[in-house]
């Protein structure tokens, strides 16, 4: 399983895809990619391979960011309801999520008690509602998402996009791997380092959590390690 999401690319459809199939060797059950298109989030999902996801994509190139998943599922069988990327209840943001969430039960009384009820049989699913709960309440993408994650019990890797904001995403970690890779061109993130980019010149890891926003700047203030491949992405320095 893996997660994906890439920020300002020409063709962030093939991006992804490419992304995705740099994760398959980790094993899923099914993949899913949200993406901007002019009506809103564009959210694709497929049980199977990575093929036949991209087989389902648009075929013009999509400017912007998006965020893709490859899934092996914990709570809820494989199927391209429970598949990600999920929506919020009123569309405005996607998620992708690698982890578990362990008071789901709990999550899903208060969702209930706000009139919002679930429609996959993943954990994940809540924290898309939590976070556009909390939009709702005012509060901008980054703040929803520390206040839904601060909320939960469990691990997790997490990606965000907003329908408001296409150049942007959102991510965070606790417990679950998430780097983040420059290329020159864009801003990669991902939760293995096989997915990034090949061309990605350096790397920095995301921490147990922080939550970060990724536009197509490079973000200030973080430890970055050159991505070489041959020192094994282990050598030491930080971004010129
Ligand atoms: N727990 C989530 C699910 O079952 C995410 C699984 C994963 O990391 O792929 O949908």
């Amino acid at each position: 399983c893996g997660i994906a999401g890439i920020a300002g690319i020409h063709d962030i459809r093939q991006a992804l895809t490419t992304a995705l199939e740099r994760l398959e060797y980790r094993g899923y059950d099914s993949a899913g990619m949200a993406i901007h298109s002019a009506g809103g989030i564009d959210v694709r999902k497929s049980v199977g391979s990575v093929a036949t996801l991209a087989a389902t994509l648009p075929p013009e190139p999509v400017p912007g960011s998006g965020i893709a998943h490859t899934r092996w599922a914990t709570h809820g069988a494989p199927s391209t309801r429970n598949a990600h990327p999920h929506l919020s209840y009123d569309a405005s943001i996607a998620i992708v999520h690698n982890g578990t969430i362990r008071n789901i039960a709990e999550l899903r009384g208060e969702l209930d008690d706000l009139g919002v009820s679930a429609v996959s049989d993943t954990d994940s699913e809540v924290l898309a509602h939590l976070v556009a709960w909390h939009r709702g309440q005012g509060a901008d993408t980054e703040t929803a998402l520390r206040l839904a994650l601060a909320r939960v019990d469990g691990d997790y890797a997490v990606l965000v996009i907003a329908a408001d904001r296409p150049g942007t995403l959102v991510a965070a970690a606790d417990g679950s791997p998430l780097l983040i890779g420059v290329d020159g061109r864009a801003v990669h993130i991902a939760s293995d380092r096989a997915a990034l980019a090949s061309e990605c010149t350096h790397y920095s890891h995301v921490l147990d959590g922080e939550v970060v926003t990724i536009t197509t700047a490079v973000p200030a203030g973080r430890d970055w390690k050159p991505a070489s491949r041959e020192s094994g992405w282990q050598g030491k320095g930080s971004y010129p």
